[in-house]
């Protein structure tokens, strides 16, 4: 046969790399673009998905490439939608990593096992509570409501941002939504962390039954392999899920809405670095598909696109039924008078009288365990990890010394492990310590502490919502899981116990998380018949969020925040683009870095600073010694082409390990 009439196709493997050629020999049809194949692959077999005839194979290639040996059935649906294969491709590129790695985390192992099978058909998956018989009582929408689903359902296509302060009905408009796309379309929901949102999930399921598939880590292998393929067989009209839920493989899409569009957690920090919140915004545009963008707090990178005209900003200005929001006063703890270590006056007396009225109240502490540092009273030495460039944590009740970064575990010292002194003093709030000061100031009363340290157990995170739901606990005292989402009418005061930490994080989204975190928390207080309160302790009651907190005032915030962040070239006015590179011997390490130095000093990319390299602000994390450079511009393909080049210099060192953060949103 003349070489010219020898076919090849591209097949990607679920591994760390581009794809390869491969040769489609007669007798063999090629496949559909997302059909399933099997290569060989060095000495075994391994399976793939055909992403297209290969154009221009050099006759290198040519001689080298090894037969295609089995393809999926024609008669069934091709394994993969092409849009699918486009959304990877795009984010291999953006996140500048293997395509292979991209499918291999977009697709569940279960379902490659399952390839070769027969399918069991099945019934749509184990999702917790059935429909409940009494249908929800479909309210009437608000004027603002009304509109905003007025402005979604005339627009296919679009990217809304629809900002409305809490308890402003963002969920109901959600549903209606989702009713009103025609028949066939599928929609994927991204929540940021599935124990967080039980009662939204329960809100879909009331509305669209059987239909709707629940997608996260915590998930059997069986159970995600199942709702994988009800999706892909267009047996599921939503999608429920998590950050990866975005790759689910609906053929026709017509919506992705990402409720708490501002948090962190649709960033994933480690391995595939990629941010579910962005991807939407591509897939919407590959499949044609609406998004919604929702929150009460947006990250300003969506508040500037919708400034800008990119994004179509949707409001919500008022909470349902003309409830108030509720009154925000912020205590300066310098000045307070305190009831115990951790609680002002003020505080106690506020949740005094909530109880007195059977209110319910929430309580806010930013860090768990008991006490954050535990250190010598004699020379001052900290204990600190033995891994990470922390401190420890004292976890009272297992009695334990923790690192929260890498989970090390250390007896409780009785001694200072440098001078021998035996005083050894547990300082700085944590979940446990306010948990533990509250029975103390209000003998009675069982709050319930809700931290990871508490909800790990299967159930334990159900359990205590319900027992809020139910009236059966009158206070939650725990980290952010406090103030998310929850929908409470009875709790009437929520606070901030300690917060501070947070504001002085060396990040440049330090204030950004804190007014999102405190209005988050304000959210939950005066949902039902009472007006509710918010306290707010700080000992940096001048900071500049505070007034804006108290306000209510997210516009004002915003803007004011935003200057800072074009004055001093931050996003969303510029690209960031972070390397981070780690060594574990430090002798090693430190020569690795004269080399990665001198490569960044004669690198010198048009449009991009690079900024750095420098220590980590955590230097030490699980062992490594930790040094990262930011490259940052205001042109994106710009700030990509250097992180390219600048990738390629540094793999070709020897023996350093890297991590490209392609729009970080951590820079510890
Ligand atoms: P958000 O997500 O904006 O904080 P939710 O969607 O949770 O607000 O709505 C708050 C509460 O108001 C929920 O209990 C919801 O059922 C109810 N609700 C939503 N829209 C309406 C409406 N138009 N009329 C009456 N109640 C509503
Ligand atoms: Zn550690």
């Amino acid at each position: 046969m003349k070489p010219s009439e020898r076919q090849f196709g591209n097949v990607l493997l679920p591994l760390s790399t581009e794809s390869f050629t491969y040769e489609i020999a007669t007798p063999m049809q090629p496949p559909r673009i997302g059909d399933w194949v099997q290569v060989p692959l060095r000495k075994s077999v391994a399976t793939g998905v055909y992403t297209g005839k290969a154009k221009e194979v050099s006759p290198e290639i040519q001689s080298l490439a090894r037969p295609v040996e089995a393809c999926q059935s024609a008669d069934e649906l091709p394994f993969l939608p092409e849009s699918l294969l486009r959304l990877i491709d795009w984010t291999a590129s953006y996140y500048i990593c293997p395509e292979g790695a991209v499918l291999k985390y977009a697709i569940p192992s279960g379902v490659w096992k399952g390839l070769f099978k027969v399918p069991r058909r099945s019934r749509l998956t184990e999702t917790g509570p059935l429909p409940s018989d009494k249908p929800e009582g479909r309210f009437q929408l608000s004027a603002e409501q009304e509109r905003a689903l007025q402005r979604i359902s005339s627009e296919t296509g679009g990217v809304f941002l629809l900002k409305g302060v809490t308890g402003s009905g963002k969920t109901e408009v959600y549903l209606r939504a989702v009713e009103s796309l025609p028949e066939g379309l599928g929609t994927i929901v991204l929540v940021p962390e599935i124990v967080l949102t039980t009662q939204m999930v329960r809100r879909f399921q009331e509305r669209f039954g059987e239909k709707v598939v629940i997608y996260h880590s915590g998930l059997s292998e069986g159970q995600r392999t199942r709702a994988w393929n009800e999706v892909r067989q267009g047996r599921a009209r939503v999608a429920i899920g998590v950050r990866s839920a975005i790759f689910l493989p609906f053929e026709k899409l017509g919506m992705v809405i990402v409720d708490e569009e501002h948090s962190a957690t649709y960033k994933q920090a480690e391995g595939l670095r990629y941010n579910a919140r962005d991807l939407s915004v591509v897939r919407g545009k590959l499949q044609g598909a609406t998004i919604i963008l929702g929150s009460a707090t947006p990250s300003l990178e969506s508040y500037e696109n919708a400034r800008s005209g990119k994004y179509q900003e949707l409001v919500l200005s008022q909470r349902v039924k003309e409830k108030p929001m509720p009154l925000v006063k912020v205590v300066d703890m310098k000045a307070a008078a305190k009831a115990s270590p951790s609680v002002s006056e003020e505080l106690r007396e506020a949740v005094s009288e909530t109880l007195t009225a059977d209110g319910q109240v929430l309580l806010l502490i930013t860090r768990r365990g008991f006490a954050h540092v535990v250190m010598c009273g004699d020379c001052g030495q900290v204990a600190k990890c033995p891994l990470c460039s922390v401190s420890l944590t004292h976890h009272k009740k297992v009695q334990r010394l923790r690192c929260h970064h890498c989970g090390s575990e250390l007896m409780v010292p009785v001694s200072c492990s440098h001078c021998g002194g035996t005083r050894l003093l547990f300082q700085g709030e944590g979940t446990e310590r306010a948990e533990e000061e509250v029975r103390e100031l209000f003998p009675g009363l069982a709050p319930l502490r809700m931290d990871y340290d508490t909800t790990r157990r299967r159930n334990s995170f159900a359990e205590m919502i319900a027992s809020m739901e139910t009236g059966e606990t009158s206070m939650l005292v725990g980290t952010q899981m406090v103030a998310k989402g929850h929908d409470f009418p009875g709790v009437h005061l929520a606070a901030v116990v300690s917060g501070d930490v947070l504001l002085g994080l060396p990040d440049f989204r330090a204030a950004e998380r804190a007014f999102q975190l405190f209005s988050q928390l304000s959210g939950r207080a005066g949902r039902g018949e009472v007006p509710g309160r918010v306290l707010i302790q700080t000992h940096d009651p001048e900071h500049f969020i505070f007034e804006y907190v108290a306000r209510h005032d997210y516009d004002g915030f915003a803007s004011r925040e935003l200057d800072l962040r074009r004055s001093l070239g931050y996003p969303p006015y510029s690209r960031i683009i972070r390397f981070v590179v780690k060594g574990k011997v430090l002798k090693n390490f430190e020569k690795t870095l004269e080399t990665v130095d001198r490569v960044c000093r004669n690198f010198r990319p048009p449009g991009v600073e690079l900024l750095g390299p420098a220590p980590c602000p955590l230097s030490r994390l699980r062992g490594y010694h930790r040094w990262h450079l930011l490259l940052r511009g205001k042109s994106s393909s710009r700030v990509h082409a250097a992180a390219r080049g600048l990738a390629e210099k540094l793999r070709a060192l020897p023996a350093l390990a890297l991590d490209i953060d392609v729009d970080p949103v951590h820079m510890l």
